[in-house]
């Protein structure tokens, strides 16, 4: 029978970085994927490194990790990526005061309240008709979600001699093996990373817990010709979304006045963030809805919704849509759910939509636990 030092089950953003983080320290690593590549939330998202929505949460220095971690890999697997930060932009008083209470408080050098002549340089794209000002912070990282986490597996096989078993949907773990169909594979220790799919393996375990999952529609679009929007970008409604601008005192008066102004955006939780791949192409979202039973269906008025908040602050010219999909993640309310659920076997999952930035810094925090 086959050992491994660590198996980890799940080839998302969160198995790969649990993986990277126990292959570097020279252990013999296996992952074990049930779709012969990686097709849930990992490949769903914008793509966005959003360390700032971490600031002033319990996790802010294991997001601060994890940034430092992910410009490690991307730079030394020569994956594409672009550190272009993000812009949060304002059009309303009470979201400028937000913006001033926000960067007041983090006290960073990296995370500026910027006026609308740097904007324009920074974004010329963005509508700068009542363009208050916004919160430029340096430190995000931008990637493919579809080619990293397609590329990240070449590269961890290639540098660290991890084995990845695609299409080897894991049936049962206990302490010491876990199991595909017949077939019986040995590990000293377990990582499970199987994001929303709670059922397979432990479902009496979650059965307890306050998991939860949330479905978000998301668009991709082709602007005509050579139109680029610099960094990474969002305005009003995402202050209503992130735990860090959740301390701000004015945030209460936007939230009251987005439900007065946009009460459909604020039903189906839509806000806008905006990001550009290599290629020109725009990945435009989200909405949230919450609850264990997610429906396969999207709604065009959804989509609609994205695409009007969208014209708000960035007025694309001429736009095709390419792609329309939904992504689901879990989400926990003390905002990652990890456990050891029987002598090394540990799942880690629920970082709701921070996975992707969060994902290399709570590898690294998990293994280092783990081994100590
Ligand atoms: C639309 C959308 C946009 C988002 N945008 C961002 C963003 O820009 N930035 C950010 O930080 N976060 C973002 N997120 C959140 C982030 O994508 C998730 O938190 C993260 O991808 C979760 O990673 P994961 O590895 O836990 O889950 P997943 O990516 O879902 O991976 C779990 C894997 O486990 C496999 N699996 C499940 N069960 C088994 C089994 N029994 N055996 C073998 N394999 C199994 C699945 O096939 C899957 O590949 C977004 C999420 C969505 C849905």
């Amino acid at each position: 029978m086959k050992r491994f030092d660590v198996a980890i089950i799940g080839a998302g953003a969160l198995g790969l970085a649990h993986a990277y983080a126990a292959a570097k320290r020279g252990l013999k690593v296996g992952v074990f994927e049930r779709s012969p590549k990686a097709e849930g939330a990992s490949v769903r998202n914008f793509g966005m490194i959003w360390t700032v929505g971490q600031w002033g949460t319990p996790l802010a220095d294991v997001a601060q990790d994890s940034n430092r971690i992910w410009r490690e890999v991307l730079a030394n697997s020569g994956i594409w990526h672009d550190p272009c930060g993000c812009l949060t932009l304002t059009y309303h008083e009470d979201e400028l005061q937000v913006a001033r209470e926000f960067v007041e408080m983090a006290n960073d050098p990296t995370i500026r309240l910027i006026q609308p002549e740097e904007i324009a340089q920074r974004s010329p794209s963005v509508r700068q008709e009542g363009l208050l000002g916004g919160v430029f912070s340096e430190r995000e990282v931008h990637v493919d979600p579809r080619s990293t986490i397609a590329e990240l597996p070449a590269y961890l096989s290639t540098k660290f001699g991890v084995e990845f078993h695609w299409s080897h949907c894991v049936t049962k773990v206990e302490t010491g093996s876990i199991q595909i169909g017949t077939q019986t594979w040995a590990a000293d220790r377990i990582i499970v990373c199987t994001g929303s799919d709670y059922e397979t393996l432990f479902p009496e375990h979650f059965a307890d817990s306050s998991l939860n999952r949330c479905k978000l529609q998301m668009l991709r679009a082709m602007p005509k010709g050579d139109w680029r929007i610099g960094t990474m970008l969002c305005a009003g409604l995402t202050l209503l979304h992130y735990k860090n601008f959740a301390s701000c005192p004015t945030l209460v008066s936007v939230k009251q006045r987005y439900e007065e102004t946009h009460p459909e955006h604020t039903k189906w939780g839509v806000h806008l963030l905006v990001s550009q791949h290599g290629t020109g192409e725009l990945v435009l979202g989200d909405s949230h809805e919450y609850g264990p039973a997610i429906s396969p269906f999207n709604l065009e008025s959804v989509d609609q919704l994205i695409l009007d908040y969208l014209n708000t602050f960035l007025p694309v010219p001429e736009i095709e849509i390419t792609l329309r999909w939904h992504g689901v993640y879990s989400t926990y309310d003390k905002q990652v759910y990890e456990a050891e659920v029987q002598p090394n076997v540990h799942i880690v999952t629920g970082v709701g939509g921070a996975g992707m930035t969060m994902s290399m810094g709570l590898g690294e925090r998990t293994v280092s636990r783990i081994l100590a």
